[in-house]
């Protein structure tokens, strides 16, 4: 298919779902009973207020047990302005309980940018359980004197109603269908798999972070906006922590980061009291019900939505993944072989060191990780950074790209001294480093990963391009679906897209074939040229130093034995004693 034509598809296809779904939803408004379409509205609520859960919990990877709060906070913002008969009417009520909640929802987010895990979970709880109490405390508008809430002039009965909450789940799932889609939706699942690795590539860990609650909480108020519509006279216990709990392990269980699943969650939602109802069982134990299945999703480690979908890959991976044949890319310069020399490129002397490093000293307790390191890396060269395990090198890249900042010494990138800067102001000044260990987030595709990472606009040539000339699947492959050594090319790919003035490779090679290794030695001998980006790179294997880098560097115990061209390096008897226990070296 022409790629025109693809996009246009891409673009066109949630819409055709979403107009699906509305024309169902028209036609159950029209043929269920009254008291189904009741439960049918509290359904298409629910699962709107799951969907939130998805981006929070389901992405994002935090636990926020408070989701019914922000639907509180959304009802009674719509009562309120129904009871004060505020200008614009319902739906503009409802956008505005959806931001209050949103904005509510960044404040609860704050302490997540501190807090992980149980911290954070107990932190949300208690806004829940302090909320519920300041709900039952002032009451929601209008009920003390029995004024409902107004619903939409053009959707006043039961069964319009349920056709207005409709078309509401289906502009929200499409709305979060695209920002799942986007940056935003990169963000929060690269958050939630390493924050350093977020912060690493230019984005703040803070803003993914609070945009994941904003758009959650914004949801939750949406949902309870409706409510607050559907039942016109909200009350606190609609919204108690207890409920907001179960809420939650439903979202878990179900797999509400799929937007499909968020709406069979909904469903779940009210079909599983019903049952209970009508089998004579007291509705509360649907709480306990959702319980054993969350406590199942838990333990077994995947839930409905994944697994289901896992089923399906596998239908699909019965096609052997395709081999990208490296010489259908290779690179256009003289053939390297492991018995090349890199030589010093006489135009890199012309411009200024891109990296500059002064007397760097990190101490991790008693260790002096890193012992007044001076070094230099001329624009548009490569340096090997070698020396034996536990010399430092990982620590020198920590600390040059700035995850760790109470180092000595200072450090300089095009010119600018990154003193008190962040990670991630550091990646956009264009220092940009990959790490020893897998910080790529399998929740993506290949291309979204690549995209995020770039943090500029890349065409679709662009990117199959580069992952071509690093041998990497194509974009529309899952990282979840390819073994580590090509998530790390990937990540290579990538950072390369995302053109930084420095690129510091950490061990890039790790996890790869002896043959992937060398084809991506070879590509890396290219980036100077090819993409003006120069590299410091540490690799163990000293005949593809010999021939990536003209420049290296030896650390032994946090020191540097020697820098500078590589000739003169592997000549000096410092490093050929103490790095090579005095073996030959050429
Ligand atoms: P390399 O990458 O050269 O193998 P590292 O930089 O990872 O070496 O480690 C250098 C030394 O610092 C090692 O002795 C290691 O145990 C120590 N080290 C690294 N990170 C930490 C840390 N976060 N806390 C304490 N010691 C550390
Ligand atoms: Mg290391």
């Amino acid at each position: 298919m022409p790629l025109a034509d693809r996009s246009w598809f891409r673009l066109t296809w949630p819409l055709a779902v979403a107009a699906v779904g509305i024309a169902v939803g028209f036609a159950l408004s029209v043929g269920l009973d009254g008291y189904f379409v009741f439960l049918a509205v509290s359904a298409v609520t629910a699962a709107i207020a799951i969907l939130g859960l998805g981006v929070v919990t389901g992405s994002a990877g935090m636990i926020a047990l408070c989701q019914l709060t922000f639907a509180a906070i959304g009802a009674w913002i719509v009562a309120g302005l129904s009871y004060i008969q505020a200008p614009g009417g319902f739906v503009l009520w409802l956008l505005v309980g959806g931001l209050g909640a949103g904005f509510a929802g960044v404040l609860v987010g704050l302490p997540a940018l501190r807090l992980r895990g149980v911290n954070l979970a107990v932190v949300t709880l208690g806004f829940a359980a302090a909320a519920d109490v300041t709900f039952v405390q002032i009451q929601f508008p209008g009920s003390a004197d029995g004024t409902p809430v107004d619903r939409p002039s053009m959707f006043q009965s039961d069964r319009s109603y349920f056709f207005f909450t409709i078309i509401v789940l289906a502009l929200c799932a499409l709305l979060v269908f695209w920002l799942q889609r986007g940056r935003w939706g990169a963000s929060w699942k690269a958050v939630a798999f390493s924050e350093r690795g977020t912060a690493s590539v230019g984005q703040s860990v803070a803003g993914a972070k609070l945009t994941a609650f904003a758009v959650s909480a914004a949801l939750g108020g949406i949902s309870g906006g409706l409510i607050a519509g559907q039942v016109q006279l909200p009350f606190a216990s609609s919204f108690t922590p207890l409920q907001s709990l179960a809420l939650y392990v439903l979202a878990i269980m179900s797999g509400a980061y799929l937007i499909d699943m968020a709406i069979f969650g909904g469903f779940l939602w009210v079909l599983v009291p019903e049952l209970l109802k009508r089998w004579g069982v007291p509705q509360d134990w649907a709480f306990v019900v959702f319980g054993i299945l969350g406590v199942q999703a838990l333990t077994s480690g995947t839930n409905l939505g994944q697994g289901l979908r896992n089923l399906w890959y596998r239908r699909q991976r019965t096609a052997p993944p395709p081999i990208v044949d490296v010489a259908d890319v290779a690179p256009s310069g003289p053939q390297i072989t492991t018995t090349t020399v890199a030589t010093l490129d006489p135009a890199e002397a012309t411009g200024g060191p891109v990296l500059v490093v002064e007397g760097l000293t990190v101490q991790f307790g008693a260790l002096k990780a890193l012992d007044d390191v001076s070094l230099e890396v001329p624009a548009g060269s490569i340096m090997g950074l070698i020396g034996p395990n536990g010399a430092g090198k990982s620590t020198f890249v920590d600390a040059i790209s700035g995850f760790l900042p109470r180092h000595g010494g200072r450090v300089l990138v095009a010119g600018q001294d990154l003193a008190g800067m962040s990670p991630t102001r550091r990646a956009r000044h264009g220092l940009r480093r990959t790490f020893q260990q897998d910080r790529v987030p399998p929740s993506l595709t290949v291309g979204a990963y690549v995209r995020f990472v770039a943090r500029r606009r890349v065409d679709r040539e662009d990117v199959e391009k580069t992952l071509a000339f690093f041998g990497c699947p194509p974009a529309a492959t899952r990282l979840a679906s390819v073994d580590i050594g090509t998530r790390r090319l990937v990540e290579v790919a990538a950072n390369v897209l995302a053109r930084p003035k420095l690129l510091v490779l950490d061990e890039p090679a790790a996890g790869l074939s002896h043959e992937e290794h060398l084809a991506l030695a070879m590509r890396i001998r290219e980036l100077p040229e090819r993409f003006g980006i120069s590299v410091v790179i540490i690799e163990h294997d000293l005949d593809l130093v010999r021939s990536v880098c003209p420049r290296l560097t030896v650390l032994d115990f946090g020191r540097v034995l020697a820098s500078g061209p590589q000739a003169e390096v592997l000549e000096n008897p410092a490093v050929i004693k103490a790095y090579m226990g005095e073996t030959e070296l050429l």
